[in-house]
């Protein structure tokens, strides 16, 4: 196994002094190239926050994030020591994001071959026709058809799920070794949902990436995930095989989280 990130009593509070609130607390994890871990708990649970801490995407006045966040590639590199410009040049290099929601992650005014090429040149040195080339191929590679012909679309001329593949294709623009993936599915219907998710695993296949799934909902991480965590108030109070967990929940509240309906 290739651990490719290690967290380590991850615990994240907002406001100061009396006003304080711990909304993540010790979490532990680490993400092994072409693995999925599975993050669920019910909203509000810390799942977000996770992620964007991990990101370094918290505004450093208004939260306090502590604990260990080492990223493992030639060097191990701690996150939270990390200054603000290396960290921005690793967010669009290492690690990538995708949100629930692509149309508020896609600029409405830029066709989505501006926004794919800018991605691909923000990562690497590369001439636009070799930019749009690739860009081509990453449309193709999420299962779009006709991807030439998408270079010149707008994000309010494709579906929902047209639309998430696109956030893939920039995710996968940056060739990175993790890519946080933070309910993805949840704004889909349920056939496009079950797409989005085996696209996710043919492109992990394809690119040994880690994957941090994070979902509120249990239904998804049978497909996705080969670990699971679940989350409670800012806490890991289950984790496990992602079998195990399905099969042999240890907490009542688990059990619950599987029989919701999303
Ligand atoms: P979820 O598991 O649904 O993703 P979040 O991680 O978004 O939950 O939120 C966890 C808790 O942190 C919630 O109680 C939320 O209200 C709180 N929270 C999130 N962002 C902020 C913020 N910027 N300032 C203060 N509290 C926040
Ligand atoms: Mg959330």
């Amino acid at each position: 196994m290739t651990k490719v990130l290690t967290v380590e009593d991850l615990t994240i509070s907002f406001g100061t002094g009396d006003s304080e609130l711990t909304v993540v607390h010790k979490v532990n994890f680490t993400l092994e190239a072409g693995k999925t871990l599975a993050l669920v708990g019910e909203s509000g649970s810390g799942k977000s926050v996770t992620s964007l801490g991990i990101m370094r995407l918290l505004s450093p006045s208004q939260s306090r994030v502590q604990g260990k966040i080492v990223l493992h590639s030639d060097e191990d590199i701690d996150l939270l020591s990390l200054s603000e410009s290396r960290m921005r040049r690793l967010r669009g290099d290492r690690i990538a994001m995708i949100f629930q929601e692509p149309l508020t992650s896609l600029n409405p005014v830029y066709t989505i071959g501006d926004q794919i090429i800018e991605a691909i040149r923000s990562h690497r040195r590369m001439s636009k026709r070799n930019a749009r080339q690739r860009a081509i191929e990453l449309i193709d590679q999420v299962g779009i058809p006709d991807a030439e012909h998408r270079l010149g679309t707008y994000p309010h001329e494709l579906s929902g799920g047209m639309r998430q593949r696109i956030m893939i294709a920039i995710a996968l623009a940056l060739e990175p070794d993790i890519l946080i993936a933070d309910e993805p599915t949840t704004a889909l219907d349920v056939t496009v949902q079950a797409q989005i998710l085996e696209l996710l695993n043919r492109l992990q296949e394809e690119t040994g990436m880690a994957m941090l799934f994070i979902t509120h909902d249990f239904g998804v991480v049978a497909d996705i995930a080969d670990r699971t965590i679940v989350m409670y108030a800012g806490e890991m109070v289950e984790e496990g095989s992602t079998e195990t967990v399905l099969e042999r929940p240890l907490m009542p509240y688990t059990s619950g989280l599987m029989r919701a309906v999303p």
